[in-house]
């Protein structure tokens, strides 16, 4: 089992808050406890603007003597709630919610950079973040070098004067690579510059980045923190001057979510512990299990020993997580014959929801790439990506041993 993460910072509790427990925070934080009506759960306020009972009320207002809501962009009760709870869960002192994770990031980004300035970025980053980063960015005469994943050397000679922050990701996909968030911080001390990370693969129960020093996390709550496979959203959380300019663009560009959307998120975040904890046991069980299958090739899972950032994973992560990657033996053939087999996992892209996923990167993400061109970025013909929900153990082992027996079977030869 992985240690206890030691945290470098402390993080301030609410007094009113004085919770420890992320399962007490995941169902308590960042709400008054009595509610409109006496409602036990949080009311959605579905309204697009907010009434003022008299001119007295108005100038009140805008005099700054009583915060209120004013209109649907720039805020909502029920929006509150879920940044606060969020900001609680990853100890930091701000959040703002987005339609999706990658409007996290898209806005995040362009909010911290102006023209002429330089981002680093790891080579193995979500797709999207990447073709970001690396075209539309460029339109907007910003800067970017793409370095590899590990290479702390190549990330620091990257760093230039016009630099403004590193963005990079931990575990990352599909490979599970775990960055050295030590490493990361010592650079960006030296050179004074910011630093990102999307922490969506480990979540804050299983890494708190902030507690190395990152300046914003950020997560796509499509994932585990929602959970349950039915809504998109997305967070950036950090100290509140930087989530202060990130939330003003963000208003400006108008996506805001949606006050149900939060309802949902804020209804799948009170379980959202106990999800992590079954998660991480269980992938770690289908990842042993899978490592000694002799249709498997090889497991990429952090809890391996066998994982090149085994080491690292254990310094900096209470849990591994719930994604498993593995190859099976064989080739496309092979691979597709294993997803045909499947009875209980769906196959399809997404993770830490509920429900068992499995993708096959080659035809479901990478499928416009030439072979090459997918071989040349590690995605391999047999390579396949389970993000592990939260079925029992052996029901799941049971499904993949199926498949993975059936796909081995040799195709029928007229003799
Ligand atoms: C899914 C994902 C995103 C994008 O989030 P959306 O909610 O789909 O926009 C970003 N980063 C990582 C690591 C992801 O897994």
């Amino acid at each position: 089992m992985a240690k206890k993460v030691v945290p470098k910072k402390k993080h301030r509790v609410p007094a009113d808050e004085p919770w420890k427990g992320l399962a007490t925070r995941s169902i308590h934080a960042g709400e008054d406890r009595q509610r409109y009506a006496d409602s036990i759960t949080t009311p959605i306020v579905q309204t697009s603007t907010f009434v003022f009972k008299d001119s007295k009320e108005i100038e009140a207002y805008t005099k700054g003597l009583k915060p209120r809501y004013e209109y649907g962009r720039y805020g909502n009760p029920t929006e509150k709630v879920a940044e606060r709870r969020l900001a609680r869960l990853e100890g930091a002192e701000d959040a703002v919610v987005f339609t999706s994770g990658m409007s996290a990031i898209a806005t995040t980004i362009f909010a911290l950079v102006k023209s002429g300035d330089h981002i680093v970025i790891t080579d193995d980053a979500y797709r999207k973040t990447l073709q970001f980063c690396s075209s539309y960015l460029q339109r907007f005469g910003i800067g970017c070098t793409i370095v590899p994943f590990g290479d702390y050397d190549a990330l620091e000679r990257a760093v230039r004067r016009e630099t403004r922050f590193i963005f990079s990701e931990s575990p990352t996909n599909p490979y599970l690579n775990i960055f050295d968030l030590n490493k990361l911080r010592a650079i960006a001390r030296r050179h004074k510059i910011l630093t990102l990370i999307d922490s969506t693969f480990a979540t804050p129960v299983n890494q708190r980045p902030l507690e190395f020093g990152v300046d914003l996390v950020i997560h796509s709550c499509t994932k585990y923190l929602a959970g349950h496979n039915d809504i998109l959203a997305g967070v950036v959380l950090g100290r509140s001057e930087l989530i202060d300019e990130i939330r003003a663009l963000h208003k400006a560009m108008g996506g805001v979510i949606d006050p149900h959307c939060c309802y949902l998120l804020l209804r799948g975040l009170k379980t959202f512990p106990l999800r992590i904890a079954q998660q991480n046991r269980a992938a770690q069980a289908v990842a042993e299990f899978l490592e000694s299958h002799p249709a498997v090739k090889r497991v990429y899972y952090p809890g391996l020993e066998s994982h090149p950032h085994h080491r690292i994973a254990c310094e900096q992560m209470s849990g591994f997580g719930g994604v498993v990657t593995f190859e099976i033996k064989g080739t496309l053939s092979n691979a597709k014959r294993f997803l045909d087999s499947l009875q209980l996992c769906f196959i399809g892209p997404s993770l830490g929801g509920v429900e068992t996923l499995i993708t096959h990167p080659a035809t479901v993400s990478y499928y416009e790439e030439t072979r090459a061109e997918r071989y040349a970025l590690g995605i391999t013909d047999t390579l396949i990506r389970l993000a592990v929900g939260i079925e029992d153990v052996e029901d799941l082992i049971s499904d993949l041993d199926q498949a993975l027996r059936r796909c081995r079977r040799p195709a029928r030869r007229r003799s």
